[in-house]
């Protein structure tokens, strides 16, 4: 089994698992960005969401579930949510999973995260997605 996911699914490789269930198995991330990040992931192997957007309909229950038990036990003030969905979109794992990112009072705002690119023309943006073809 090559999947790195896959391995920590199958309890091949350790994980600090806080979830499972049915469908969904979540981790703490190794290399956090903040305290509580955990990932989210199918039980069977799934590439990301682009491929089988289906997928996330397993996993739902799963996200739900870990985003409230994050913020009641770590006391967390907000959450946030991110999937990567192929190398231009950042990401490294090619396994399915969802970022749940417990957010603080202390370190807030999603700007930390990520930078935002200027000059994007948000009308064509929007013809280009709900206009004619
Ligand atoms: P991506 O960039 O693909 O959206 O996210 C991959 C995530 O997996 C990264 O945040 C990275 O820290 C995490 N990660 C990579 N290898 C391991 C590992 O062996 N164990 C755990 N728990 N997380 C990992
Ligand atoms: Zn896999």
């Amino acid at each position: 089994m090559e999947c790195l996911f896959c391995r920590i699914v199958a309890g091949e490789i350790p994980a600090r698992q806080v979830y499972a269930d049915e469908h969904a198995v979540a981790f703490l991330d190794i290399n956090p960005w903040h305290v509580g990040h955990t990932l989210v992931v199918p039980r069977r192997h799934v590439d990301d969401l682009l491929g089988k957007p289906e997928a996330l309909t397993e996993i739902a229950p799963a996200i739900s579930a870990v985003s409230r038990l994050l913020v009641d036990r770590l006391a967390a003030d907000g959450l946030n949510l991110l999937s990567s969905s192929g190398i231009s979109a950042g990401q490294e794992v090619f396994h399915l999973h969802v970022h749940l990112v417990p957010r603080y009072a202390h370190r807030p705002g999603l700007r930390e995260l990520m930078v935002k690119e200027q000059g994007i023309d948000l009308d064509r943006v929007h013809h280009q997605i709900v206009g004619e073809h």
